[in-house]
């Protein structure tokens, strides 16, 4: 039997991919057979390094993602290149933080511009080619803050928490045409987007504590989760969100 996780010839768009989970999703797509096209605003070349490490295709494109300018052209891009699209990770985000009280407009806009308008309107210009298709898959990137409240951080959990609903919403509409949707939250992953959090001991140690895990996610715990989401053994799996998490949704 050949292996359902085999994504040999699939070609992967993954945005945010110069750093943290986006990286990590990258290589992990990768190792499994797919060429990567590398979204972001940062060059991303540690990662083309990587992913041409485990004997695969890596293109860079640059896309400043606070606006859905760039995002036609990204599809566009990554077929003339790459010669096909098969799965798009939505991960590039960012998140302000701020007591609701004294929260700027500005950081709301940046902040649902980035993780939730880019992350819609990437999905419907991929979803367009998939359809078109017969076959696609889409992994977003979602968060505990799609489950939870949160604190201080208002426009990071109406982001995450639209992502959520949008996975389910394009689950619905495009399952019976090929293409699965999905999202992947993870838990508390040390990367540049928690370094606060690490760096403040209180905050820290009651996160810790929460973890039945015992250990802040590595950015290669989401590996597995991308990897299974983008592959033939989720063909029937849709607007499912995958808490990565170490247990802290269960406690
Ligand atoms: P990260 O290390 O800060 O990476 C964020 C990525 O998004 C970087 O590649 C960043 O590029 C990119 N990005 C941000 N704004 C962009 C823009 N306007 N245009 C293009 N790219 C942009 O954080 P991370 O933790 O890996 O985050 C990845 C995703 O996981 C985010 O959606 C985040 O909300 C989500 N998440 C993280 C955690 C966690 O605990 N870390 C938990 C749940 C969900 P630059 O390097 O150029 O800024």
């Amino acid at each position: 039997m050949t292996n359902p996780f085999d994504l040999t010839g699939k070609v992967a768009i993954v945005t945010g991919a110069n750093t943290g989970i986006g990286q990590a999703i990258a290589v992990a797509l990768a190792t499994a057979g797919a060429d990567i096209a590398a979204v972001g605003r940062s060059a991303c070349d540690e990662t083309l390094a990587l992913v041409e490490g485990v004997g695969r295709k890596a293109i860079f494109l640059r896309a400043d993602l606070g606006t859905i300018a760039p995002v036609a052209g990204l599809v566009a891009d990554t077929v003339a290149q790459l010669g096909r699209l098969d799965i798009l990770v939505n991960n590039a985000g960012i998140i302000r933080r701020n007591d609701a009280v004294d929260f700027t407009e500005e950081d709301w806009d940046a902040v649902i511009d980035t993780n939730l308008k880019s992350t819609f309107f990437l999905c419907q210009a991929a979803g367009r080619h998939m359809i078109a298709a017969g076959s696609g898959r889409i992994i977003n990137i979602a968060s505990m803050l799609s489950f939870q409240g949160g604190i201080r951080v208002p426009s990071y959990t109406a982001s995450k928490s639209g992502v959520a609903g949008l996975t389910k919403l394009l689950a619905n509409e495009w399952a019976a045409k090929g293409v699965t949707v999905n999202a992947i939250a993870p838990g508390y992953v040390a990367t540049n987007n928690t370094a606060a959090l690490q760096a403040d001991e209180a905050r820290n140690k009651s996160i810790l504590d929460r973890i039945p895990a015992g250990r802040w996610a590595d950015p290669a715990d989401m590996g597995g989760a991308a990897v299974f989401l983008a592959s033939r053994a989720a063909d029937y799996v849709n607007g499912h969100i995958l808490a990565v998490d170490g247990g802290w949704l269960a406690r």
